[in-house]
């Protein structure tokens, strides 16, 4: 256990320092930009420790998960859970119960159903920037109208837009959906830009990113179903 812990300590250490650098570089403030520690698959332990460690903010894809982890997650002070995997309507009033961030929202019936849950709820638009058919997220012709639905819900809190680029071993080949979220957030006067994962999270910070979710370079390979050794 302390083994892990001290590994799981210099990861957060190397990633705060990789996080710190691409800011100066590309001339920002490091504290500009939010880790949010991508915990999905991992048990409720990891957040614990992640949190002992000093973070705050934990990114979760799937709601039903984060329902059986929650109980030994719950009070742990000032940490923040973001819900960054789809969301289907029939699940919006329990992930309201669950996050504090909702960074999926990709449509307006999403939307009334997240505001009809009566919490106040922070919540960005995933934004799809590119053709594969797989990928959730709204059209970028569908913005202004969604962006006006989200803004007409008294709970909802719209602080910026998401996405999740076509995968690839190389983030220049990310970097200009990176680009294309900062333009449109920067056309619709949004401020927060959550972009960038393990293998991209610098370009990510030097095109703009506010919130970077990262989750192999924390805590390892993601093993599901596998006992720890
Ligand atoms: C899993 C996941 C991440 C983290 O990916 P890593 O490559 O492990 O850092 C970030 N964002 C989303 C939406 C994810 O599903």
């Amino acid at each position: 256990m302390a083994a892990a812990n001290l590994s799981l300590r210099e990861r957060y250490h190397q990633v705060c320092d990789r996080i710190e650098r691409a800011a100066i570089c590309a001339g920002r403030k490091p504290g500009e930009i939010t880790l949010v520690a991508v915990t999905k698959l991992f048990p409720a332990a990891a957040i614990r420790e992640a949190h002992n460690l000093g973070l705050r903010d934990f990114g979760e894809n799937y709601v039903q998960e984060f329902q059986r982890k929650q109980p030994e997650a719950a009070g742990l002070a000032g940490a923040r859970f973001h819900l960054i995997g789809h969301l289907q309507s029939n699940k919006a009033s329990i992930a309201a119960e669950l996050f504090h961030v909702i960074e999926t929202v990709d449509s307006a019936k999403l939307a009334r159903r997240l505001d009809a849950a009566s919490r106040r709820l922070e919540v960005m638009l995933e934004v799809k920037l590119s053709a594969e058919d797989s990928k959730s997220g709204a059209d970028p012709e569908s913005l202004p109208e969604l962006i006006e639905s989200v803004r007409a819900c008294p709970n909802l809190q719209l602080t910026g837009l998401m996405t999740i680029p076509p995968w690839s071993d190389d983030p220049e080949q990310t970097r200009p959906y990176f680009i294309r979220l900062r333009k449109l957030a920067e056309q619709f006067q949004l401020s927060g830009l959550s972009m960038g994962m393990s293998g991209d999270f610098e370009t990510a910070i030097e095109e703009g990113a506010t919130l970077v979710r990262i989750g192999t370079a924390l805590f390892g390979e993601r093993r599901p179903r596998q006992d720890p050794p």
